[in-house]
């Protein structure tokens, strides 16, 4: 019997356990301590982001950039159909209607072509997610968003230290969120990060990441008075989680490394496929690669069932990815109807396979192996 294969896996990549003791032994495992304050100023110096805020997740992120936009009823959002519910909910749990984008027949990433025939007079932003990491066509985006006086917020939780012509995600849009939950390139468990681009959301966002009170920069020494001011929540992670992520953070190199050549080892094995007419990722020019996963699509829903069978019978845990929101059951009677075909070729047909930093080259042969043993005998 072979030895399971997982999807994901999380993962030391050296000092996580010293920094979470070394935050015990500093006497501080709230939030705002020493490991958030050197992972924002990481973000900041060297990335380029106007300001970031480590959060408790991507989700949290999404929701600070919703209360920063002032978004709310009579509001309207445009949103990939093919995404996590976390890019929809944000703008829900304000009263915004989701106004869904269909895919690209290129790749799962909005197809940037249509969002201006979804623009309308209530419209307020678009939030691209650039699904793999792969960038989504942010020039016609940021385009169609300046004409009509948008705002966009990047859903980058996949996108960590991927880049659209040289610019790297994140520092396009007005605002852009990042998750490191354990799924993602460089994980904490649950933990996420808002980069505020336009500065003019600067001080509004420790403020409503400090429960809606000028607690951060009262700490700072800049206000005179620690006072409630706004509207907030505690979208502050605890110290614990930042002391993980800063170990991360120094390995990034080396984590994006292994990610990356694992991708490239899928993909010279499974290229052959695409002559079938199975589906293999594809990088636009303006693109780049940060190996955050990995996927097939398949030529059917059928065939991609059998072959999540097939790879589970021999211990190989692959998935699809998400169930197209429009047709989910709590927005499927809010839809506005249009079909969004590509949306849900890629929810029948994607599929996902294990890739995480400690997949050795010999599990990633038997997962191969495995798929192409499949295509050898299913007949389509
Ligand atoms: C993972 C994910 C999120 C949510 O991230 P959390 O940190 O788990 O809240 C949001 N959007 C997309 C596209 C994701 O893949």
């Amino acid at each position: 019997m072979s030895v399971p294969i997982p999807f994901n896996k999380p993962y030391f990549s050296g000092n996580e356990t010293r920094y979470i003791e070394q935050a015990v032994r500093s006497g501080k495992i709230s939030g705002d301590g020493q490991f958030t304050q050197r992972a924002q100023t990481y973000f900041e110096r060297d990335w380029g982001f106007g300001k970031a805020l480590l959060t408790t997740s991507c989700t949290d992120a999404l929701e600070m950039a919703a209360l920063l936009l002032n978004i709310g009823p009579g509001d309207e959002v445009i949103v990939p159909a093919y995404t996590f519910v976390s890019t929809a909910n944000a703008f829900i749990l304000r009263g915004a209607k989701i106004v869904f984008a269909d895919s690209s027949a290129t790749n799962p990433n909005l197809d940037a072509a249509s969002l201006a025939a979804l623009v309308t007079p209530r419209t307020r932003a678009i939030v691209p997610v650039h699904y793999a990491g792969i960038a989504c066509d942010m020039a016609t985006i940021l385009a169609t968003a300046e004409y009509h006086g948008l705002a966009v917020v990047e859903d980058a939780a996949h996108a960590i230290d991927s880049f659209f012509n040289g610019q790297r995600l994140g520092t396009l849009g007005t605002l852009a969120a990042f998750s490191f939950h354990e799924t993602k390139n460089i994980i904490a468990g649950e933990g996420g990060m808002l980069a505020i681009n336009d500065l003019s959301f600067a001080s509004r966002s420790e403020i409503i990441r400090e429960k809606g009170t000028t607690r951060s920069a009262f700490f700072r020494g800049e206000a005179t008075e620690y006072n409630w001011v706004d509207v907030g929540s505690s979208f502050l992670p605890s110290e614990l989680t930042a002391a993980y992520l800063w170990a991360q953070i120094e390995n990034l190199a080396d984590i994006q490394q292994q990610r990356t050549a694992l991708w490239m080892r899928y993909y010279a094995a499974l290229e052959s496929l695409q002559t079938l007419g199975v589906g293999l990722p594809v990088l636009p020019a303006y693109a780049t690669n940060n190996g955050h996963l990995f996927y097939l699509v398949c030529r059917s829903r059928t065939e991609r069932d059998a072959l999540i069978a097939y790879l589970g019978a021999r211990q190989i845990l692959a998935v699809f990815h998400y169930l197209a929101l429009h047709t989910s059951p709590y927005y499927a009677t809010r839809h506005d109807g249009r079909a969004l075909p590509w949306a849900d070729h890629y929810a029948d047909c994607l599929l996902r396979l294990p890739l995480f930093y400690e997949l050795s080259e010999t599990a990633q042969r038997r997962v191969t192996e495995a798929v192409l043993g499949f295509y050898q005998t299913y007949t389509y």
